[in-house]
């Protein structure tokens, strides 16, 4: 076991600055309305730093820094490019434990998860698009004797990017990567629950881009995110969030007639079928595994497995010992390796993830275990943490049908297949779903028959860059990682050259 030591205490991997400006230009610039907003940690709750809110004045600053260099990015040769993007990651990987440490005093995940997880697979993406951008090609191909039609791909130019704050880092580089190997420009707006992460990386990294190529403005949604998303000069919105969110982006986004990525919200059902239990083996044990999946950073995660559909003939057995697997995590200080949940990333979370307690109670689901808030000791006494909360109940509750983003997981039995791939289907949401299966045919149906963009087959929570993620229905547009991103982060040229 190893505890890192407190941002702000003796031998801190991290230290963070009292105030984080914007950044633009290659530089911090100060707010233009003169504001700054409080950053706590969910550690402790305590306040570390403060932050520039941005406003339209900001995001205008912003865009033309992007403007002045994205036209010298975009024609830089990719290799050149692709050279950068893997600098930034040898970079990354040089200080692992620091952005580590960031990214879990700012969120509340586990430092574990962030060490063996969040960051190497941030520094995966860029190294991932470095290398799919010296293998993209155009076309070419003759039209007639005198006619050859070619296909080459541009940038867009300047992109908006929003993010959440369930991976503060992780979010920033699944959208800079593509978009700056694609040749563009982008503003960044993180989100103001979990604003510092970003610049933590930007120090180190600052050195290897030009100025303007990364802008990164702070601010709360309405005031910073609205007239980025909105903005005429900006000629794709990406965005992760909310669905109701991905509402409004998607009307600015019409306003410009220009493309928009959405990765939204879900409620992702987790199947386990009878002959899961035929034996008590090491897939068995991994398909408990995955029962608890739901408690992974805490449930903030878009694909939080946060449905388990048990096959009615292993009900009782398997929910028992997933049960007591989930009270055998542990709960405690985000920063000591041994914790496997730490805490939830701000106090509107806690206190949301908590009224869905309350709902799920009052409409009549039994509470297996969990179901409150955790009071840790000392310093971590003010921190946001709630137990792994397991209710059984059925699909129709607003427990199964509303997306928590917490510790909770709602579970109901089937009785045959299709009962179990109606129940999957029956939710607004398609983002995620596993399925536990011995047997290949019954996996692959009912990986085919789930309507959502990710099925995880006998495991749960991958994330390769070379595996495309996104939504189906109200879950998003678009998809993120995977080499098809260079495409939605350019346009197609084509030039029609008689000879
Ligand atoms: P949110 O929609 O409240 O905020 C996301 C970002 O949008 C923030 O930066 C916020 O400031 C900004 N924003 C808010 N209102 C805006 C507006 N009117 N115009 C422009 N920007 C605005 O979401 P959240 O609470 O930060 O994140 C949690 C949500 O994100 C969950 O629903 C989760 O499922 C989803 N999520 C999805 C994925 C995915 O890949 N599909 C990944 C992570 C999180």
């Amino acid at each position: 076991m190893t505890r890192y030591a407190a941002p702000g205490t003796s031998g801190s991997v991290v230290e963070y600055r009292s105030r984080y400006d914007h950044f633009i230009g290659g530089e911090y610039v100060p707010p233009a309305k003169g504001e700054y907003f409080a950053n706590p940690t969910p550690v402790t709750g305590q306040v570390f730093t403060e932050v520039a809110r941005g406003t339209a004045d900001d995001v205008e600053r912003a865009l033309d820094a992007a403007e002045g260099a994205a036209a010298a990015w975009g024609r830089t040769p990719a290799a050149d490019r692709a050279a950068v993007l893997l600098r930034i990651a040898d970079r990354m990987e040089a200080n692992l434990e620091k952005l580590a440490v960031a990214e879990t005093w700012e969120n509340g995940k586990p430092v574990r998860e962030a060490l063996a997880a969040d960051i190497p697979l941030a520094i995966d993406h860029f190294r991932y698009f470095a290398g799919a951008l010296r293998a993209q090609e155009g076309t070419i191909s003759q039209i007639d004797e005198q006619t050859v039609a070619y296909h080459f791909h541009e940038p867009l130019g300047v992109v908006g990017q929003i993010i959440p704050w369930n991976f503060p880092l992780l979010m920033a580089t699944w959208k800079l990567a593509p978009a700056l190997a694609a040749g563009n420009a982008v503003v960044l707006k993180p989100a103001e629950q979990t604003p510092a992460s970003i610049h933590v990386l930007l120090e180190l990294i600052a050195d290897l881009l030009p100025a303007g190529v990364v802008n990164v403005v702070n601010g709360f949604g309405a005031e910073a995110g609205r007239p980025l998303a909105s903005n005429p000069r900006v000629r794709k919105v990406a965005f992760t969030g909310e669905t109701t969110t991905g509402r409004l982006i998607l009307q600015y986004a019409s306003e410009n007639i220009i493309p928009v990525t959405l990765e939204l919200g879900g409620k992702s059902p987790n199947i386990f079928f009878a002959d899961v239990a035929a034996e008590r083996d090491a897939f068995y044990d991994k398909a408990l595994e995955g029962f608890t999946m739901f408690a992974l950073n805490q449930g903030e995660v878009c694909t939080c497995p946060s449905r388990a559909l048990v096959h009615s003939g292993i009900y009782q057995d398997f929910l028992a010992e997933g049960v007591a697997r989930v009270e055998r995590l542990r709960q405690g200080d985000p920063l000591d390796t041994d914790t496997q949940v730490g805490a939830q990333a701000s106090n509107d979370q806690l206190e949301k993830i908590l009224s869905y307690i309350d709902i799920g109670q009052q409409e009549g689901a039994k509470v297996l275990t969990g179901g409150h808030r955790v009071e840790l000791e000392g310093d971590l006494a003010g921190g946001y943490y709630v137990a792994p909360t397991v209710f059984e109940g059925h699909n129709k509750l607003r427990i199964f049908q509303e997306e928590i983003f917490g510790p909770v997981l709602s579970v109901a039995r089937f009785d045959d297949y299709d009962d179990a791939i109606k129940t999957a289907n029956d939710t607004l949401y398609g983002l995620g779903a596993g399925v536990w299966s011995r047997d290949g045919v019954t996996a692959y149906r009912a990986g085919r028959d789930i309507q959502a963009g990710r099925v995880w087959v006998n495991n749960y929570h991958s994330y390769p860059a070379h595996a495309a993620f996104g939504g189906y229905k109200q879950s998003g547009i678009g998809r993120e990682t995977h080499k098809m991103m260079l495409d939605h982060y350019q346009q197609t040229k084509n030039m029609l050259v008689s000879y």
